[in-house]
């Protein structure tokens, strides 16, 4: 049985779970998605692993819903995510720097 939550941001239900890649908590969809690309492998209560369908192949869970990260669908992921590696959001803001930055030249 998973313990299920709410979005602190968008208030979806979702529940935790741990990568099986590198033990990270991420948020999960509560809603089962068959184009999600997570399988979810239940150890216990509380307990779930998340497994990245592209990381460990297609055929380690045959059966079972798959899952989409709650990052993917949140509207307010920006809110909560803690990147490391460049994002799309951070990319944005460079381009927008740079934007305000050729605007400021333009003008001298
Ligand atoms: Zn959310």
């Amino acid at each position: 049985m998973r313990t299920t939550a709410h979005c602190s941001g968008c208030n979806a239900e979702i529940f935790w779970a741990i990568t099986a890649t590198n033990g990270k908590r991420i948020p999960i969809d509560a809603k089962p998605d068959p184009k999600g690309r997570i399988r979810i492998e239940e150890k216990g209560p509380g307990d779930c692993v998340a497994h990245v369908e592209k990381e460990v192949g297609a055929t380690l869970f045959a059966e079972g819903d798959r899952f989409t990260s709650h990052f993917a669908t949140c509207p307010d992921a920006a809110k909560f995510r803690q990147p490391k590696k460049p994002t799309v959001a951070g990319r944005m803001k460079v381009r927008a720097s740079m934007t305000v930055r050729t605007k400021g030249e333009s003008k001298t």
